[in-house]
């Protein structure tokens, strides 16, 4: 992959494992410093070590996402640290949900869209001031096939990305007009820690999940950290408010 970047810097949360780590690393081997950003230390430290080993730049900031004063220090580390951020990539999210909407619980409800939704705005509400000030910029949040239709049994995960698109749309017009461009990405179902976790144990429902792609297989963390990418970078330079799914297909039905 090769695209251009007026930028310097990028910002993604969730960067400790799955596709917040493929999408660091990506922006790392582009040439940007990169704020790797997590609850999980111990992860975070590990994607920081492998963009040190291929001689790229990183830090650490540990952040819940889901917490005001976290997400301002974020930032303001991100500052301290590398003087801007040019590309966020707001992607931490969980999906904790086993039933259907009446077997959920309220605990269930709150930590789904405390970390879904309300971590995108916080982090937003603190992103676009700074890129603002600094004359433009590029953010990306982490939506999903499930904010732009629905599933049995996710009810609660689909309504929080539902409201991750509203936001992205939202913002991106708020700003429109101010160099800083807002888009989101859907994935369908990729290969990370997140699937092995939901479908791993359960080899027919795995195979189920595979075909439902037209494209026959599941998608890899790289084929989402490369549309991010391309989001981020000057080539999308006419692109904002979008909903982009990546998704062999999915949506195509
Ligand atoms: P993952 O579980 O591998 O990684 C998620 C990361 O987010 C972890 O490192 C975790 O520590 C971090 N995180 C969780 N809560 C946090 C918090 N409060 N503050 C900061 N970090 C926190 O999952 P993934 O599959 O890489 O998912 C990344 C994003 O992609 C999520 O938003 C998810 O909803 C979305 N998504 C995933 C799939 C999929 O099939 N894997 C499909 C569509 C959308």
């Amino acid at each position: 992959m090769s695209m251009t970047f007026s930028g310097q810097v990028a910002l993604v949360t969730g960067a400790a494992a799955g596709i917040g780590r493929a999408t660091a690393l990506a922006f790392a081997a582009e040439g940007l410093k990169v704020v790797v950003a997590d609850v999980d230390a111990e992860g975070a430290e590990g994607t920081v070590a492998l963009i040190h080993a291929a001689s790229g730049e990183a830090l650490f900031v540990r952040c819940n996402v889901t917490q005001e004063a976290d997400v301002q220090s974020m930032m303001a580390q991100a500052v301290n640290a590398y003087g801007r951020v040019d590309y966020a990539f707001n992607n931490a999210g969980i999906e904790i949900e086993k039933g259907r909407l009446p077997e959920g619980s309220e605990a269930e409800f709150d930590a789904i869209m405390g970390v879904n939704v309300k971590g995108v705005w916080l982090c937003m509400k603190y992103q676009l001031p700074l890129m603002l000030a600094q004359g433009g910029g590029a953010i990306v949040n982490t939506a999903s096939v499930a904010g732009l239709g629905a599933a049995p049994k996710m009810s609660i995960y689909s309504a929080s990305k539902h409201a991750v698109i509203g936001l992205t749309k939202s913002a991106a017009i708020e700003f429109a007009k101010k160099k800083i461009r807002v888009n989101a990405v859907c994935p369908a179902v990729i290969d990370t820690d997140m699937y092995r976790r939901a479908y791993e144990a359960d080899p027919k429902k795995a195979e189920f999940v595979a075909v439902m792609h037209p494209v026959g297989r599941v998608g890899t963390v790289e084929e989402i950290a490369s549309a991010v990418l391309y989001l981020c970078s000057d080539g999308a330079s006419f692109t904002t408010g979008l909903a982009l799914p990546v998704d062999g297909g999915v949506t195509a039905y």
